[in-house]
């Protein structure tokens, strides 16, 4: 699921190119050198890919070694950043041999970073020589928060999305998921359990991440591990657009918190924003997140709302909203059981819709306060480098029609799509 809430004002580019539509013209070449490094047919075990319970398993099972190396190793990778397997220093000689030959340790291929003053950073990461991905870092008082993509590109076709517009190429493996909270947490010299400077993550980049349930599932499992990032249950957000069979089998598969994009209080309005509502109507959404509320006893369900010109920043939708809000703490029995986070539209080339101004922004929020309700509206951060909610773009070979459509669009309306 797309955010739309990332930072940065006073953006010093460090890395290469500007991006146009997110990538540059040079960026493109880059993708292809730096995912080239990859080599091809190489059938190795990427321990990446593995969390704590299978990586246990490969030890046991394919290498015939004791379990509590799987300890010693993710520690060497996920608190010390170490990729080679020489440099695991308390793993015996013969041992280290038999990983070389059987393992690698291969992190995404970093191809550009653009960093703000206030230390917000936007990377691109090639995942194979035709697509790379966009992973945001936003630091704020007190925390730091990694906003992480599970695809490349997304399918789902939210209207207001600038990922939607690239297509869809395919699902992130566990390793190219976990691997940008690994070059994040590098970048920023984090040491779990003491120099924590990472201490969020929210599954809120390009993609969908219900619909690829098992990689992002094991992912979040290494980014809550004290083996890997230790990073609490309430602090790893996973943000959907209401993939409804799926909430349910994260409820029971992992323990995260749930943010979901709502948009509208219709089902007219929602599903002329987002497709998938079609599917899983606002009523069989609501269900779902009751039910995942009532799972995990205690906890809140967010709920995203993009406020967009004329769209859905009128009286009637804060009156809406209130109302299955507040249906939703009935039905939980709980106050506060659902939060709103609002979030202005951040607008990107092409696009039909629009913010809206900033009184608009602020009556809207205080019909919702007005009936008791907590939502604040989250501050723009990194719309100047295009790493706002709702502008990520990495480089997307699209399967899909959407992107070849989105630039027709864009040529007819005389639209640079440059950043
Ligand atoms: S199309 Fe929808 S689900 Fe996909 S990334 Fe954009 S907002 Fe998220």
């Amino acid at each position: 699921m797309s955010d739309t809430s990332t930072p940065a004002i006073d953006i010093t580019l460090l890395g290469e190119p500007q991006a146009g539509d997110g990538m540059a013209v040079g960026a493109s070449a880059q993708v292809a050198k730096a995912a080239s490094r990859i080599p091809a047919g190489d059938s190795r075990t990427n321990i990446f890919d593995l969390d704590r319970a299978s990586l246990e398993r490969f030890f046991e099972e394919d290498l015939g070694e004791k379990r509590f190396r799987a300890q010693q190793v993710m520690k060497w990778i996920h608190h010390r950043y170490a990729t080679d397997f020489a440099d695991m220093t308390d793993l015996g000689k013969a041992l280290r041999a038999k990983l070389e030959e059987r393992a690698v340790v291969r992190a995404p291929q970093m191809i550009f970073d653009k960093a703000s003053e206030d230390g917000t950073h936007k990377w691109l990461l090639g995942m194979d020589p035709k697509n790379a991905i966009e992973a945001v870092f936003i630091p704020d008082k007190g925390r730091g928060t990694l906003c992480v993509s599970s695809q490349v590109g997304c399918a789902l076709n939210c209207q207001f999305c600038s990922t939607a517009t690239q297509g869809f190429n395919r699902n992130l493996t566990t390793a190219e998921i976990i691997g940008q909270v690994w070059i994040a947490a590098r970048h920023l010299g984090n040491v779990p359990h003491q120099r924590r400077k990472l201490t969020n993550v929210v599954m809120m980049g390009m993609g969908e991440p219900l619909m690829n349930f098992d990689n992002v599932v094991r992912a979040m499992s290494i980014m809550r591990d004290d083996l890997g990032y230790g990073l609490a249950n309430k602090r790893v957000t996973l943000s959907t657009a209401g993939v409804v069979p799926m909430i349910d089998r994260l409820g029971e598969e992992s323990d995260v918190s749930l943010a979901v994009s709502l948009h509208a209080p219709t089902d007219e309005l929602r599903t002329s924003l987002v497709p998938l509502n079609k599917k899983y109507p606002i009523a069989v959404l609501m269900d779902a997140c009751v039910r995942y509320a009532q799972r995990k006893r205690g906890s809140s369900v967010t709920f995203e709302y993009t406020l967009m010109k004329d769209v859905n920043d009128q009286p009637e939708q804060a009156r809406g909203l209130v109302k299955l809000m507040q249906e939703f703490d009935r039905r939980v029995q709980m106050k506060d059981a659902a939060k709103v986070n609002l979030i202005p539209f951040n607008p990107y080339p092409g696009t039909r819709f629009a913010r809206p101004t900033d009184e608009a922004i602020r009556a809207f929020q205080k019909q919702l306060n007005s009936a008791g309700m907590i939502a604040p509206v989250r501050r723009t951060r990194g719309d100047d480098i295009d790493a706002a909610c709702g502008q990520l773009k990495g480089q997307v070979m699209d399967r899909t029609r959407r992107s070849a459509e989105h630039r027709k669009h864009l040529q007819a309306s005389g639209v640079s799509d440059a950043a």
